[in-house]
């Protein structure tokens, strides 16, 4: 029996422990590993979300307030794509991979990688991007082979609710399970053995997720958060830079784990800079039109207690308010912008995640540089110039998970290039087939080697010596 907790039911522990051992099972039929099958399975899953797709647009606007063109685009046509371009590459993604040998004497031993499942893996996901920071690990899990349990988080009830009553019908009951929770339940669920366990969230608890995964030696992989800035160096169009780095800023009202958190800029272009957003904000809300009140509303700040957290810091923050700052209700606050930040502030103690952007003055590039390398490395760094050697500057000396040059968040556009943090920010890649693949060494010695081989055994006479 499920259990409530609030207004939402969660999985008891025995639950839990029921779907573990079910795809555990699931896992040692063998079931899930031919390709057919897999295959079947990311085209339900495909099928799943375009027979729902309003569905699952309702259950984004009811949990976060999210715009339906974008949780349409960014999550639920984004997934789908990715669904079908698995089920179209399996066959080459899960190819053995021959492992061609150096030495002639082991050339005949058939030297191969085999690409096989991990095992059962379990995917926690935050409620900032909920269904694809779930279902695109997911892809990646079906794609290896790997039963697979889904913990979304449980700030966003409406969607898991509503995946955890559309995967049954769609994919294979055996295979594939959402378990519902929020801490006592999470914390059940990483204390059982898993074969693989992919993380997004925020660096804090990220500790507490590996430090679980350490008791059981399960490989882990993180996505975090972190302070990733943007830096606009001193040839940079400022108004491309304000458009471009405003428009990030608002995506999802500034909770994206790759949202600009500040950006640095030259002392003397600060108040340039700040008129370029000012142009960019009234280009994006025209003359009538408000960010919270308007025709396409940012997203909500996810709960009261973000939105305190948000408020409180634009008290104790020592900078200016150079426009926005406005809250309204227990939910939105307006884009902000803030100059004369001082570089210990509070604005840039921890990742903002939310529309405020404080711009900090430099002297010149080393001291950006300066200024980055003091925080934890973030997930990416955004770099506004033309200049080779600037770019080089950043690229040999400082580190991030990925590097931008003259945008924010497009990174994501290309499925193709791993994504992953680095340090704080998280570790391990996510290309998701190879997350949940093993690769197997291979090799097989026949009886034809043996008058190769006679020189390793015993006795060891001398005539064995011959090097
Ligand atoms: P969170 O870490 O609070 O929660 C994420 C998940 O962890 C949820 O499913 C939650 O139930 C679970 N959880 C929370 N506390 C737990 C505990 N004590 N023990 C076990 N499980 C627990 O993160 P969030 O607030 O939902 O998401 C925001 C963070 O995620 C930000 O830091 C953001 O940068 C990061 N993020 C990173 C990426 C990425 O791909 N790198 C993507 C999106 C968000």
């Amino acid at each position: 029996m499920s259990q409530t907790n609030s207004d939402h039911t969660y999985n008891t522990p025995a639950e839990i422990d029921e779907i573990h051992a079910r795809l555990t099972r699931t896992f040692y039929s063998g079931v899930t590993r031919p390709l057919a099958y897999r295959r079947k399975q990311l085209l339900q899953l495909a099928r799943m979300l375009q027979d729902n797709h309003v569905a699952f647009e309702d259950a984004l606007l009811a949990d976060i307030g999210k715009p339906r063109l974008e949780s349409s685009l960014s999550e639920v046509v984004h997934c789908l794509t990715n669904a079908l371009t698995a089920a179209d590459s399996l066959e080459t993604w899960a190819a053995p991979k021959p492992c061609p040998t150096t030495a002639a004497w082991r050339a005949d031993w058939g030297a191969t990688l085999h690409k096989e499942p991990k095992g059962v893996a379990l995917i926690i996901s935050p409620w900032n991007y909920p269904l694809v920071l779930t279902l695109n690990p997911l892809i990646g899990a079906i794609a290896a082979g790997c039963p697979t349990v889904l913990k979304p988080s449980e700030l966003v009830p409406v969607f898991s609710q509503l995946l955890a009553t559309l995967l049954p019908r769609y994919l294979d009951p055996t295979a594939y399970a959402v378990v519902k929770g929020s801490v006592p339940e999470t914390t059940h669920v990483l204390g059982l053995r898993w074969a693989h366990i992919l993380y997004t969230g925020s660096s804090r608890v990220g500790r507490v997720v590996a430090a679980a995964a350490a008791a059981h030696l399960t490989p882990v992989t993180l996505e975090l958060g972190g302070k990733s800035p943007a830096v606009i160096a001193d040839d940079a169009d400022l108004t491309l830079a304000a458009r471009r780095i405003l428009h990030g800023k608002i995506q999802n009202a500034g909770q994206l784990c790759v949202s600009p958190d500040y950006a640095v800029v030259s002392r003397g272009r600060v108040g340039a800079f700040v008129e370029a957003l000012k142009s960019a904000h009234a280009e994006f809300w025209p003359e009538g039109d408000h960010p919270l009140t308007g025709n396409a509303p940012l997203s909500n700040i996810i709960n009261a207690s973000h939105h305190a957290r948000l408020v409180d810091m634009l008290k104790r923050t020592k900078g200016k308010i150079a426009f926005g700052g406005e809250t309204h209700g227990q939910k939105g606050i307006t884009p902000t912008v803030l100059t004369d930040v001082p570089e210990d502030d509070v604005l840039m103690e921890e990742e903002i995640f939310g529309p405020i952007l404080p711009i900090i003055a430099v002297d010149a590039v080393d001291h950006a540089i300066r200024v980055i390398n003091s925080k934890p490395t973030p997930l990416v760094i955004y770099l506004f110039t033309d200049k080779e050697e600037i770019k080089q500057k950043f690229l040999q000396r400082t580190q991030s998970g990925q590097l931008v040059q003259n945008d924010v968040v497009m990174q994501l556009a290309v499925n193709e290039m791993p994504f992953g943090g680095q340090g704080e920010s998280g570790c391990k890649y996510t290309a998701s087939f190879d997350t949940f693949t093993h690769l197997r060494g291979y090799i097989n010695i026949s009886s034809a080697q043996e008058p190769f081989l006679q020189g390793r055994y015993r006795p060891y006479t001398d005539d064995k010596y011959q090097f």
